[in-house]
């Protein structure tokens, strides 16, 4: 047995990462543990063609300021999406997404661009939301009975529920308000409407932005700050278990055999069903099941296509239930100016996501190129494709209802006590901006000693679902 460490991470995702980053510069002796032969988890480069765009998480909402804190730290750029999004519906065919709306909920139920969508009478219903004073919809539990009570069937049907379930994997009528946006329920009390609630807590701006040259960049750099700062960090490295170790310390015993330093302090940053799995031993985590949205597969192509250079459905388009083939489609060089110099000039990437819930996975032979052309409005043929890769990912964390949100944090506090941590999305919400917060906030929290001024984010809760 190696010397002890104060801590060991368990997973190398942008949550283990973080933590390990963060810990390691607060002067505690770190040993991260990763499953896999990469680090980054769900945040990995991908090629197709040559040109590096992003395999899963393509960018982070700026709505709270975590991943850009963190970027600006990290000395990585960001920048902002090039062009706004579109939705394709069976009845309205293509049009623009409102811009200042939050999964489809408008600032303005009459602005312009939310009349285009939706049609005038949806719109006139949206705007009687201004007139209902904070009660009626205030203790909705799910999102469609908020939309559907305060802002009309119309808007749900057009606008929101082909934007949430492409963006989580689920229909709004399972998904809890609290936990997919977190604060509108105050805000909707506060400010007496839904459209004031939203306008109250939308960025100026796009809502989303990415790391200049790929979101996988981060991760490389946060496992570059974390060495820098003496953290190791093991790949190829499967954690079969958590045990109690010598003189109160834990033991992370890896498969396999490589062998882990005992602990004063175990930080879980693994996906949610392998959290589970590894605290089951010790918690009774009965009533913390997860649920996963649809499993989605994401085709990218390399195109030889210069009449793709004025973006002609923008960043990218929606497809709501009843269009056939993709449910999304990410016009990849269009959204990012990076993306774009790396592809060059006439080139163009172009991201297919497939999976609607209840839908089986498309075959490899799919066709893509006539999915592409008919959600981007125009003539594509094979004999431009130069390259194209398929990603099958499992289906993300759906957004836990509060009653299982609130068992998970009682079981953080209880196990924080024994010295094992939970980080990653089970405790800290879906999304990236979630999950580096979280982690940011773990430092304080540990034993072992600590040199480095307390992290900035450490000071306010992980998100506003986590108040730990
Ligand atoms: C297709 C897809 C697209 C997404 N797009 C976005 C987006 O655009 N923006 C956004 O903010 N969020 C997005 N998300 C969500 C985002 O990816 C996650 O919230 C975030 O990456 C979670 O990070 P994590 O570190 O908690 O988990 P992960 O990235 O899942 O990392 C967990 C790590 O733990 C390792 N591990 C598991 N078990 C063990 C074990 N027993 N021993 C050791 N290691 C183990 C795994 O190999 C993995 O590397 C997306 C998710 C998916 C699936």
């Amino acid at each position: 047995m190696r010397d002890a460490v104060d801590v060991v991470v368990v997973g190398g995702g942008i949550g283990g990462l973080t933590a390990a980053w963060e810990l390691a510069r607060s002067g505690r002796r770190v040993t991260l543990v990763e499953a896999s032969d990469h680090l980054g988890g769900l945040v990995r480069p991908l090629d197709v063609g040559g040109v590096i765009v992003n395999r899963g998480p393509e960018a982070f909402a700026v709505r709270r300021p975590a991943v850009a804190e963190l970027c600006a730290e990290l000395g990585l750029p960001t920048e902002l999406p090039a062009h706004g999004s579109w939705l394709v519906t069976p009845a309205q065919g293509a049009f623009r997404a409102p811009a200042r709306a939050m999964l489809g909920i408008p600032a303005d139920p009459s602005s312009p661009d939310v009349v285009a969508a939706i049609g005038e009478a949806a719109a006139r219903r949206a705007a009687l939301d201004a007139d209902l004073g904070p009660t009626p919809g205030s203790d909705a539990r799910d999102l469609a009975t908020l939309i559907t009570v305060r802002m009309g069937e119309g808007l749900l049907e057009r606008l929101v529920r082909p934007l949430v379930s492409a963006i989580h994997g689920a229909d709004p009528s399972v998904l809890p308000v609290d936990s997919v946006m977190p604060g509108l329920r105050d805000a909707l009390r506060r400010t007496g409407s839904l459209a004031a609630a939203v306008a109250a807590t939308l960025p100026e701006g796009p809502a989303v932005a990415s790391v200049t040259g790929g979101m996988h960049l981060l991760a490389e750099a946060l496992a570059e700050a974390a060495r820098a700062h003496g953290a190791t960090l093991l790949t190829r490295a499967p954690v079969a278990a958590i045990e109690s170790g010598s003189r109160g310390r834990w033991r992370v015993v890896v498969a396999g055999g490589t062998d882990v330093p005992e602990a004063h302090d175990v930080v879980v940053a693994t996906s949610g069903a392998a959290t589970l799995a590894l605290l089951q031993p010790h918690v009774d985590t009965h009533a913390l099941r997860t649920t996963t949205g649809q499993p989605t597969t994401h085709i990218t192509l390399l195109l030889d296509a210069p009449e793709l250079d004025d973006a002609p459905r923008g960043s990218g388009v929606i497809a709501a239930e009843g269009v056939p083939g993709a449910k999304a489609l990410t016009h990849v060089t269009a959204k990012w100016d990076w993306a774009a110099r790396a592809a060059g000039p006439g080139r163009h990437v172009i991201r297919l996501s497939y999976g609607r819930p209840g839908q089986e996975p498309p075959p490899d032979s799919v066709d893509t190129v006539t999915d592409a052309a008919r959600l981007l409005g125009t003539d594509l043929r094979a004999d431009q494709v130069r390259d194209s890769t398929v990603v099958r990912h499992a289906g993300a964390l759906v957004p836990a209802d509060p009653h299982v949100r609130d068992a998970v944090l009682d079981l953080s506090r209880t196990m924080a006590g024994r010295g094992l941590h939970l980080a990653g999305g089970l405790v800290a919400g879906t999304g990236l901006p979630a999950v580096v917060t979280r982690s940011r906030s773990l430092a304080p929290m540990l034993g072992g000693p600590a040199s480095a001024p307390a992290p900035r984010a450490a000071a306010r809760p992980a998100d506003e679902t986590v108040a730990l």
